[in-house]
């Protein structure tokens, strides 16, 4: 059997380390049949299969169903040290907070591998025959440190994936062309589990850093979206794209769809247009979901780049399509003329698209994103659910049927459970940040994701005489905060440096408010989080969130929002989860992003800001008052509208719309 699946997933047998993890029961711990019935139908000619390629995968192995190995990983796996900068800063010298925890498989940074992965998840639970294809990352994204008067300061991250659990090597190449060189690539697997183990779904990754290549080569696949040189941007898209057909023909997996997550991918087109022999052919194998509204977010190559990457006659097919902008090739356009099924990912994001693209208009349809309901619920919360699973239906099977949470609205017993499990999540994050004298019983609220302009990081800070008014006079208010800025994004990285002096501003306010800042933001920190502040801080300036996801993982958690009308949220405005402030922009334009409203949408932060918090202490000092108490409503609705915000739904729409696939809950029979 273990030859069988050295054989079905081409594992390196000589790798002595595997012959330990992987025997004709197990592997790595989990059970293997899920593994052969899943290979085997990739495998199958008569069997639809999707792949699905993405620069960026965020796992969470370290929440979620994590391998165990008999050989010991790499200590650089493990070990995760966060510094933090706060305004009790005599507290920051002397301590870090640190995790032995399994590193997160270090290939994504941000919400759109974090979408990648929990898509795969939801596609194993939901037993769909789809194969992740992406690139393993060596030097992963970058390690965060924090210099006060300075800023943001990037290091290398280090990490070792021959020793990582689950992680296999292939005695399986490709060749790629980049230029007048012939690349040699190894490719890697990874298996992603259903929540209940069942079923899986394989997980290709490409890799460049191999002897035989020059140095040049082989630090293509170091560092994700290193974005110094735009030779080695069409580099890695030419490796996703065109790599990734490749890959999946050398396993020999019989793919019908290629759903492209953002247009990195879009070089696919080149070879599938070789594939199927015309444009009108190729198209109709691949489909591509858009993630961005802001301008910056569309990739976009000179010609005469592309030409020292790509031969003349691939450049060629790519020149003849409707991507070029003068001398330069829009990847977005690119994918959005070459494919048969283009989605945004969520409504408001499917209206800036077609205003963007109006070309494409017509065929711009909208999934809205969602979030993995098993990675991202807390252990407290889900027991809770179970105990009422006699109103709320097997949510496991069906994470839609968290919709029935609206039931227990009337349920005092309900109330007092959630609310039990939430301080108990609570108390855990305040033992972990004891050395900042973080209290249990004070409000807390969290602002953590990607640092970028339009997400306006510090706008809970812009004015601290406000602030610290309504500590003072309302109660005290503990602020978390977290995020990476792209290490290129100079103006992201002056937002770190302005959040850093504010929040040492605070310092002599410290009994009022408390602020922690985190360096790497990571899956781990983001669970951490979602699950155990009191209010989820959401203040993108309209409409440049595409979706967001944070606040999505933080409802599943009983945890309200405080969020501008962006994005999901949109949907969500009805489901009373939460507050909503500040600017929206006329129906029918993109807006500008420039314009950043700091003041307007501070001041309506803070007015909220204000009745939200004196609404938490009513509720939670005034026992008469705490199961009238809207606070304790908001907690509920929000889990209800989890059952809609995952991926589950997700996959299940982008199946129905696009895929096509056959879903059986039972395990499918090999023979
Ligand atoms: C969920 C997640 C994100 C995405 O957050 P947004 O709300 O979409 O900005 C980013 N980073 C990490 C580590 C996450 O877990």
């Amino acid at each position: 059997m273990r030859q069988t699946l050295f054989n079905l997933s081409g594992a390196d047998a000589a790798d002595a380390r595997l012959e330990k993890d992987i025997s004709e029961k197990n592997f790595f711990g989990f059970p293997i049949p899920p593994i052969i019935a899943a290979e085997e139908k990739l495998l199958n000619p008569q069997n639809r299969s999707v792949a699905y390629l993405s620069m960026e995968f965020g796992l969470a192995p370290s929440v979620y169903n994590p391998f165990s190995s008999a050989s010991p990983t790499n200590n650089i796996n493990r070990i995760k040290k966060h510094e933090i900068f706060s305004n009790l800063k005599d507290m920051d010298y002397y301590h870090s907070f640190e995790f032995e925890e399994l590193l997160d498989l270090p290939i994504y940074s941000g919400g759109l591998g974090v979408l990648a992965g929990d898509a795969l998840k939801s596609s194993a639970d939901l037993n769909l025959s789809v194969a992740g294809v992406g690139i393993l990352w060596n030097k992963g994204y970058f390690k965060q440190n924090f210099w006060f008067k300075y800023g943001q300061v990037p290091e290398e991250a280090n990490w070792d994936p021959k020793t990582y659990p689950g992680l296999i090597p292939l005695d399986k190449y490709i060749k790629i062309n980049l230029g007048n060189f012939e690349a040699k690539i190894k490719l890697w697997k990874y298996y992603v589990y259903s929540y209940d183990k069942r079923f899986v779904v394989p997980l290709v990754l490409m890799d460049s850093n191999l002897k035989e290549n020059p140095k040049e080569v082989r630090s293509l696949t170091d560092q994700l979206y290193r974005s110094d040189n735009q030779l080695i941007k069409i580099a890695q898209r030419t490796l996703l794209g065109i790599g990734a057909v490749k890959a999946l023909d050398c396993l020999g997996y019989k793919i019908d769809l290629y759903h492209l997550n953002e247009g990195h991918a879009a070089l696919a087109y080149i070879e599938l247009y070789k594939k199927y022999a015309s444009k009108e052919e190729a198209s109709k194998h691949i489909a591509y979901t858009c993630h961005t509204p802001v301008e910056a977010g569309h990739d976009r190559f000179h010609k005469n780049d592309l030409a020292k990457v790509l031969n003349k006659e691939d450049l060629q097919k790519i020149l003849s399509t409707t991507a070029v902008e003068g001398d330069v090739i829009n990847l977005t356009k690119l994918a959005m003329d070459t494919t048969s099924f283009i989605n945004a990912v969520a409504q408001k994001h499917g209206e800036i698209t077609r205003l963007q693209f109006p070309k494409f208009k017509e065929r711009i349809k909208t999934i809205t994103n969602g979030v993995h309901t098993f990675t991202w619920i807390s252990d407290p919360i889900a027991k809770v659910l179970d105990k009422y699973r006699k109103t709320i239906g097997d949510w496991q099977k069906d994470p839609e049927n968290l919709k029935q949470v609206a039931e227990l609205q009337a349920s005092q017993h309900f109330k007092y459970d959630l609310w039990k499990a939430h301080q108990e999540n609570k108390k855990n994050l305040c033992k972990i940040l004891k050395y900042w004298l973080l209290e249990e019983s004070v409000f807390t609220l969290c602002w953590a994701r990607r640092i970028a302009s339009y997400k306006r990081p510090s706008l809970i800070l812009h004015d601290l005489k406000k602030l610290i008014e309504i500590a003072k006079t309302i109660g005290p208010i503990q602020i978390i905060l977290a995020g990476k800025a792209h290490p290129a994004d100079n103006l992201s990285s002056t937002h770190i440096k302005e959040m850093l002096n504010k929040i040492d501003e605070l310092t002599t306010y410290r009994d009022q408010i408390k602020v922690i800042f985190l360096e790497n933001y990571d899956t781990y920190i983001a669970k951490l989080l979602v699950s155990s502040v009191d209010l989820w801080l959401n203040n993108p300036l309209p409409p440049f969130e595409a979706s967001g996801t944070s606040g999505m993982k933080a409802i599943l958690n009983g945890v309200p929002q405080l969020t501008t009308l962006d994005g999901w949220v949109v949907e969500a405005k009805d489901w009373g989860i939460g507050r909503i402030f500040g600017y929206t922009p006329p129906p029918g334009q993109i807006g500008n992003e420039q314009d950043q409203k700091l003041e307007e949408d501070s001041s309506a932060l803070y007015k909220n800001l204000s009745d939200i918090t004196a609404l938490y202490y009513k509720t939670l000092y005034e026992k008469e008052y705490f199961y009238k108490s809207e606070w304790l409503q908001m907690m509920v609705n929000s889990i209800a509208a989890a059952g809609y915000f995952n991926t589950n739904r997700m996959i299940s729409e982008y199946n129905k719309n696009a895929w096509g696939l056959t879903s059986s809950s039972s395990p499918a029979n090999p023979n």
